[in-house]
């Protein structure tokens, strides 16, 4: 696959905008920042702006430095604009207009769900994570010691530090090739992805208490509403951790979280462990991602959320 990203900046391209999609994760946070940085160190004669929605405080210590611009982009045509992890257009969030009108349009991704929504699309679906599929993307004599941190973090990320069945031998060799850039490995792992705060553990312990079985033991789910969040002072950010331990509830095959992201609308989280493609079951409300780990959003309340999705397992698990 290797399509080298200096092609990408050929002599026209003066300015580059760079997005994430909505509830940027660390490896969509990773990935945005590596690309930042290295355009900044091998491509000074461009000016180049990064537009992501905030993330979580355990992420900022990426994006801080370098300014990312987290509100909407007032209008300004840019030559080219790269999106990196995500999947269609409606997930570019608060920089969708400047991606309609710019130049060129560069997606960089590993969602088996990609829509194709850019003019030239960079798509390795079996990839670990975006951040992988941009390392290869890079020449390694390139990449310093803060591209190395960006990419690692991505990697570790949509892998579970490299536990999730989207490691391969090549996304160890290329986690061995950023460990040679001298990254402080363990403390990546440490404070952007072990560490959970006391609301967030709170919140967790919440959801697990009340979760539910299904299937003959196959499916287990979980949700909160706000008003739950409210009562933990949670939000979204904290909670991206819960769908992981549900999945590994002995037994099941499908976790699924389910939790508001407005008055009548539900957002779902969906993992499974091994046969259960979740890209399809969120395909079919609307949404997508890759075949163990996807999501969508479901209008109602939080009953209805729950029953038809998990309907919509038992049909494909063929369990009743
Ligand atoms: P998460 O459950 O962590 O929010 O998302 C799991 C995966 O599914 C991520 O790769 C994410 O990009 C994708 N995903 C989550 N929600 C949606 C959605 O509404 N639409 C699409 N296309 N992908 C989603
Ligand atoms: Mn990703």
């Amino acid at each position: 696959m290797k399509k080298n990203i200096d092609d990408f900046f050929t002599n026209e391209i003066r300015t580059v905008a760079i997005a994430g999609h909505v509830n940027p994760d660390g490896d969509c946070v990773g990935s945005v920042t590596a690309l930042f940085l290295y355009i900044q160190k091998h491509f000074p004669d461009i000016s180049v702006k990064l537009y992501l929605e905030q993330p979580k405080e355990d992420l900022m210590f990426l994006v801080k430095p370098i300014r990312a611009i987290f509100e909407k982009p007032a209008a300004q045509k840019v030559d080219l604009f790269v999106t990196c992890d995500v999947s269609s257009f409606d997930r570019i969030g608060l920089a969708g207009e400047l991606f309609e009108e710019a130049g060129r349009t560069l997606c960089i991704d590993h969602h088996v769900s990609n829509t194709g929504f850019a003019e030239e699309t960079v798509l390795v679906p079996d990839v670990s994570s975006c951040a992988e599929v941009l390392f290869y993307m890079m020449e390694e004599g390139k990449i310093d010691l803060g591209i190395a941190e960006a990419l690692y973090t991505g990697m570790i990320h949509d892998s579970g530090v490299f536990q999730y069945k989207n490691t391969r031998p090549e996304t160890l060799e290329a986690a061995a090739a950023l460990l040679r850039k001298g990254i402080d490995f363990s403390s990546i792992i440490d404070n952007s992805f072990n560490t959970r705060t006391y609301v967030q553990n709170r919140v967790m312990g919440h959801v697990l208490e009340g979760c539910r079985m299904y299937g003959d033991g196959l499916i287990v789910a979980g949700s909160i509403t706000y008003e739950e969040m409210d009562q933990f002072g949670a939000t979204k950010k904290d909670l991206d951790m819960i769908v992981a331990q549900l999945r590994l509830t002995k037994g099941v095959e499908a976790a699924v979280f389910v939790y508001q992201t407005d008055e009548n609308e539900f957002k779902v989280s969906l993992r499974s462990n091994n046969v259960l493609n979740v890209a399809n079951v969120a395909g079919k409300f609307g949404g997508g991602g890759h075949v163990r780990a996807a999501g969508c959003t479901i209008e109602g309340d939080v009953d209805y959320a729950e029953r038809v999705i998990v309907a919509a397992i038992m049909a494909e698990l063929g369990v009743s």
